[in-house]
């Protein structure tokens, strides 16, 4: 600056002009999706996870997310297709052996180089860093370049050997018209889960309310393993059966209400056939 050994410093330096506008450089722009978690716009850091939609986040940014939707965030708009953890998976990744750039920025002596990717095709060798497509298979969450699963036709995963289909893989950061596509992919998929899951509850409602029906209705059959809760269920016409005290951890769990039959979705399936014969 001056001020040190007899400069006078100049206007110019002394009075700060009106703000450059900053040209964004698109290549940058286009690189920083690949190097920040879209969600807190930190660094990706593993773990590494992607949504439906193939965009990149750190696990921790939307564990947090999901803990407290209702916080304020600058980007939360992007995450309001994540609705649990089920929606997200886990990236495996492959390392770029060149990549150095935190090293590289710690000495301060040289600047990122923004082109480098962090990460590489574990095939073909190919960086992720923006300018080539990736994507990932959403049965194991192993990325590779659109390049090796195109050139390399294969029905299991080139890294860990799972099988996986066409429909399987994401396209990571694709164009506007690929994440559209990804987005009707899964708002059909959301809507048939849906339909199987109104199917189940409804076969639930019969068995934890039944008003009008004599015996403990529904497809479990369980009225005819448990003698006598014919009476107490047809008595409990508008209560649910979780509700009621006098009951036995037993009984109420031979009803889909009860803690015990809200298990995971390979849980589910067996139960209503197998369940009353334990008791
Ligand atoms: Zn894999």
């Amino acid at each position: 600056m001056g001020c040190d050994g007899g400069t006078i410093p100049k206007r110019h330096e002394l009075v700060k002009g009106p703000k450059k506008v900053e040209k964004v450089d698109k290549n940058a722009e286009l690189a920083a999706k690949w190097k920040y978690c879209t969600l807190s716009q930190e660094k990706l850091r593993r773990p590494i996870v992607s949504c439906e939609l193939g965009r990149l986040y750190n696990k921790d940014a939307i564990i947090e997310y999901l803990l407290d939707k209702t916080a304020e965030r600058p980007n939360a708009e992007a995450v309001t297709h994540i609705r649990g953890i089920k929606d997200i998976k886990e990236l495996n990744l492959t390392d770029n052996p060149e990549w150095e750039g935190e090293r590289r920025n710690a000495k301060g002596d040289r600047y990122e180089d923004i082109h480098c990717g962090m990460f590489i095709c574990p095939v073909v060798g190919l960086e992720m860093n923006g300018k080539h497509r990736f994507c990932y298979l959403q049965t194991c969450g192993c990325v590779f370049s659109d390049r090796a699963l195109k050139e390399i036709k294969t029905e299991i995963c080139h890294k860990c050997g799972d099988p996986f289909k066409d429909e399987d893989i994401v396209v990571l950061n694709g164009t506007k018209e690929e994440v559209q596509k990804l987005k009707e992919k899964m708002e059909e998929k959301r809507v048939k889960a849906k339909t199987k899951k109104s199917k189940k509850s409804k076969a639930v409602e019969t068995v934890s309310a039944p008003p009008e029906s004599k015996a403990v209705a529904g497809p479990s059959g369980a009225s005819s393993s448990t003698k006598g809760s014919k009476s107490l269920a047809a008595s409990a016409t508008k209560r649910s059966i979780q509700d009621m005290e006098e009951k036995s951890e037993a009984f109420k769990s031979l009803f889909t209400t009860h803690s015990s039959a809200k298990r995971s979705k390979d849980q589910t399936s067996n139960w209503v056939t197998h369940t009353p014969y334990h008791f």
